[in-house]
């Protein structure tokens, strides 16, 4: 299982489109607070609104964060909740352990999530010194947070995560990027 995303392509596509106000009022709502560091949103909802953002490495006030890629849509939130919720963690991480096409294919999301990163890193002149190597989720080699694994799935599109990938075919009669289920709505 490969993938021919291209992290510096990507992450110039996606700054190309910086955070509105528009944009930071709606996460503000999704998250309940302010989205410190948000610097774009990298997916949106078929009706637009954002389902997860694209958080600097560095953010305001000099604080280092790793989670790249950060899930604000609440319906995703809470989907990626009841699947942990429901003890498949241990399933994940034993795909992960054992099926080699699976293991290979999370190593190179991991791979990915750190390149892409370093390319928002260098577009913003932030630092990664207190991250580098750090991924989110458990990458490489865990299953620890499946907001996190999404997140990356939405973001850089289906074939960038397997686990992100599995766990949206499961959820999608609760939560699906192309189905508008929004509940904050500005
Ligand atoms: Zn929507």
């Amino acid at each position: 299982m490969t993938t021919t995303i291209d992290p510096t392509a990507l992450a110039d596509q996606i700054l190309d489109h910086p955070a509105t106000e528009a944009d930071i009022a709606i996460v503000e709502h999704q998250l309940g607070r302010y989205p410190r560091g948000m610097a774009a949103v990298g997916a949106r909802c078929v009706c637009g609104r954002p389902l997860a953002v694209v958080t600097r490495p560095l953010l305001p006030g000099g604080v280092p964060f790793p989670t790249t890629c950060y899930l604000t849509s609440p319906e995703a939130v809470k989907a990626a909740s009841h699947v942990e919720a429901d003890g498949v963690m241990q399933e994940y991480s034993r795909l992960v352990a054992e099926d080699e096409d699976v293991k290979a294919a999370y190593a190179h999301a991991h791979e990915l999530y750190l390149a892409f990163r370093h390319e928002i890193a260098a577009k913003l002149g932030d630092t990664e010194e207190h991250i580098e190597g750090t991924s989110a989720g458990g990458m490489p080699v865990r299953v620890k947070c499946l907001h996190a694994l999404i997140a990356q799935s939405l973001v850089m599109g289906r074939g960038a995560n397997p686990i992100g990938d599995m766990v949206l075919d499961r959820v999608k009669d609760e939560f699906d990027p192309a189905v508008c289920r929004c509940s904050v709505l500005d």
